[in-house]
C-alpha cells in the first residue's frame, strides 16, 4: 500500500531532512506566522498548488479548480508531496517531459496561522484551521480529509469560513496574474526567466535562462535615444 503510515512519514522525513541540509533559501517565517503560496500550475491538467510552510517543508495540496472565497463552495484538494522551501517562490517553466512539466506562476502568497495549538498534530487528524493574510486569499480557511479517492492520495476539501473577507461567487480564475510578476500563465510560458528541474537538489533546481523583463526605465531610456546612441537593455548593449 503506497500510502502506508510508516512509508509516508520516512518520505516525509527524507524531505524535511533535504529541506534542512540544504541551503536555506530565506526559509525563516515572518514574525507574524508561516509563509503560504498558491502556485497556478498549467501541467497536463489546470491545478492550483495550495502550500502551507510547516516544519521546514511546504505541506502541499492540488487544488482542481482554485481556492476560493465563496464560504458556500467546497474545493476538492488533493493531499501531494511536501515541496522544498526553495519552490516556494519559483515562476517559470518545468520542462516537458519532468515530473508536472507545464508552467507555473505565483498566483497568492503571503503568511498562514493556524488557529490550531498544533497544526501537525491537527493535519495528521485530517482537520486544520487557519488564517490566511495574502495579496488575494484572506480570512479563515478549513482544510478537511474526507479520504482516498481512485488514486491512493488522500482527498480533502478546502473550505472558506464566512467572515469578513467571505465573498460569494468569487473565483481564483478571475484574477488570473501572478502577484510575483503580474505576468499570466500565458507570458510565462512564451518568455520564462526560470526553469525548475525536480529531479536536482532543491539548492540548484532552478536554473534562470533568457531575458530578464524589461524595466520601465530601459524603456524611457530607449525612448529618449532617438535613432543613435548606444542602448543598453536587460544587460546588454548594442555594437
Ligand atoms: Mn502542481
Amino acid at each position: 500500500m503506497a500510502d502506508a503510515p510508516g512509508r509516508k512519514l520516512r518520505r516525509y522525513q527524507e524531505m524535511r531532512d533535504f529541506a534542512r541540509t540544504a541551503e536555506p533559501a530565506g526559509g525563516a517565517a515572518g514574525p507574524a506566522g508561516h509563509r503560504f503560496v498558491v502556485q497556478r500550475h498549467r501541467a497536463r491538467r489546470l491545478h492550483y498548488d495550495f502550500r502551507l510552510e510547516l516544519d521546514g517543508v511546504l505541506v502541499s495540496w492540488a487544488v482542481p479548480k482554485g481556492p476560493t472565497l465563496d464560504p458556500k463552495a467546497r474545493r476538492l484538494a488533493v493531499h501531494v508531496e511536501d515541496h522544498p522551501i526553495e519552490y516556494a517562490d519559483f515562476e517559470g517553466v518545468i520542462p516537458s517531459g519532468e515530473y508536472g512539466g507545464g508552467d507555473v506562476i505565483v498566483w497568492d502568497r503571503g503568511v498562514w496561522r493556524p488557529v490550531d495549538a498544533d497544526p501537525a498534530a491537527a493535519l495528521e487528524d485530517g482537520t486544520l484551521h487557519f488564517d490566511l493574510d495574502g495579496e488575494k486569499l484572506a480570512g479563515r480557511f478549513v482544510l478537511v480529509r474526507t479520504g482516498r479517492g481512485s488514486s491512493d492520495k488522500e482527498q480533502w476539501f478546502l473550505l472558506h469560513k464566512q467572515d469578513e473577507h467571505a465573498h460569494t461567487g468569487w473565483d481564483a480564475e478571475d484574477h488570473p496574474r501572478s502577484v510575483k510578476s503580474g505576468r499570466t500563465n500565458d507570458e510565462v510560458a512564451a518568455s520564462p526567466t526560470a526553469l525548475w528541474h525536480g529531479d536536482r537538489p532543491a539548492a540548484e533546481a532552478e536554473e534562470p535562462v533568457g531575458w530578464e523583463p524589461v524595466s520601465e526605465d530601459e524603456l524611457a531610456a530607449l525612448d529618449a535615444l532617438g535613432a543613435k546612441g548606444k542602448w543598453s537593455v536587460a544587460g546588454r548593449s548594442s555594437p
